[in-house]
């Protein structure tokens, strides 16, 4: 780069320096985290902006030089569930126009991510010049499509990703399937695919064995793995019903293990007590344990461990989990939903099968369980398709390229 540009990651509800697998943060604050700190080794200067969700968290975090985390107050300073922030925004979006003032400088370029933030990008763009990229995470177009308690917000969420779509300089699409899904919302605006991607060295440290001597867990476990948000799109009911109908069921090195942070009396905490009482009702409580949020040193561990990871999502726009367990050499089974559709090869690295279909999720784990080697096969294959398309770095780079040749087209005054 010729010289040092700017960019600020705008991440209203996704915290790129919390806790991941706490207060429902998940894929976007991994995105917006390790996006950050790859561009940040590119050469530019990244600065995250998100929402300050209690009074004790440190208003700036510093990830690398170059890199840091700015929580800027917009309404309480706790947490607020996604579906009740909008009314904040208008803070949030005066917050962002005060730090720039206050720290001497004016962003020229925008990515942000979610339609909440993509709402803050376009009122910021009225009022100074802005190339504004923007990154979708869910579509709500296609979420609402899958869910029955569709949120009040609903409309205003729809009418903002249109918009977006339609006027941002850039979209990142994160898989063809998004591409597909926005040209059902409009055929305007202009679209890009790069996917997400995970750390290939932290994903894929350690051996089945090894990690399995690590866990404590046998070498005969037949073992099923989920990690991710306690949200019903995750369709988690679906992995425990299949459970149920697996020809393991009365095995007793059969265990199934789904892991992830839930909060009482939260949505999360709502959801996973939900179905920790299904598995009660279905009699199969005994083997299917929820250790609760996975330590981040443990994680790598946990997916090698696994002789299937299952990503059983009613809808998944790109999915994390899928390449992270991927990258570990860890076979899938997963819903033939958006992302995971581009991510996984049916049959060469995971079975897809249709999403809430128990029956379909429980005769396709069965057959990996019935086949080591060709568990291992999958695993191998899985492993190399991520080290070819889905590395951080990767994704840096291409994002770095679409960024400066939107800087040079629009010609905004430094
Ligand atoms: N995650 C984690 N610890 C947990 C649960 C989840 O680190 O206990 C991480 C997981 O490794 C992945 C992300 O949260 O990087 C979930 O991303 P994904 O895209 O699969 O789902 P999303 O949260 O975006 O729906």
């Amino acid at each position: 780069m010729a010289s040092v540009q700017s960019i600020a990651l705008i991440s209203v509800h996704g915290d790129p320096a919390i806790e991941i697998g706490k207060e429902e943060a998940g894929g976007q604050n991994v995105y917006v985290r390790h996006v950050g700190e790859a561009l940040a080794d590119l050469g530019w200067r990244v600065d995250m902006l998100t929402r300050k969700t209690h009074p004790n968290q440190a208003d700036v975090v510093q990830h690398s030089a170059n890199c840091r985390t700015i929580r800027l107050t917009a309404g309480p300073e706790s947490f607020i569930h996604r579906d009740l922030i909008f009314d904040y925004l208008p803070e949030f979006v005066q917050a962002v126009q005060q730090h720039q003032r206050d720290s001497g400088y004016d962003y020229r370029l925008i990515h942000t991510n979610y339609w909440l933030s993509a709402w803050v990008g376009m009122q910021l763009r009225r009022r100074q010049p802005l190339v504004q990229l923007h990154t979708h995470h869910s579509l709500g177009s296609v979420k609402y499509r899958t869910v029955q308690d569709i949120p009040t917000i609903a409309q205003t969420r729809l009418a903002t990703e249109k918009h977006c779509i339609e006027t941002a300089d850039c979209v990142i699409a994160t898989s063809p399937q998004e591409v597909e899904d926005m040209r059902r919302v409009t055929s305007l605006g202009n679209l890009k695919i790069i996917p997400c991607g995970t750390d290939v060295e932290r994903f894929g440290s350690i051996s089945k064995q090894e990690a399995r001597v690590r866990l404590g867990i046998s070498p005969e476990q037949k073992r099923l793995f989920y990690v991710g948000r306690f949200d019903s799109r995750k369709g988690i009911e679906t992995l425990i019903r299949a459970a149920a109908r697996s020809q393991f069921r009365d095995d007793p090195n059969f265990q199934v293990v789904i892991g992830g942070g839930a909060r009482a009396g939260h949505k999360d905490g709502d959801e996973r007590d939900r179905l920790m009482a299904l598995t009660e009702d279905l009699g199969i409580a005994d083997f299917v344990k929820f250790p609760g949020r996975i330590d981040d040193d443990l994680m790598s561990a946990y997916y090698a461990a696994a002789d299937v990871c299952v990503v059983p999502s009613h809808y998944e726009p790109f999915g994390l989990v899928a390449i992270e367990a991927m990258a570990c050499g860890t076979p899938l089974v997963a819903s033939a939903v958006g992302g995971l559709q581009y991510s996984m090869i049916h049959e060469e690295t995971g079975l897809l099968v249709p999403a809430k279909d128990d029956a379909a999720f429980a005769a396709a784990c069965d057959r990996i369980l019935a086949n080591p080697d060709w568990r291992n096969q999958l695993g191998e294959a899985a492993r190399q398709r991520v080290l070819d398309e889905f590395s951080w770095q990767g994704v840096a780079e291409h994002l770095s390229q679409v960024y400066e040749g939107l800087l040079e087209e629009t010609a905004i005054p430094a």
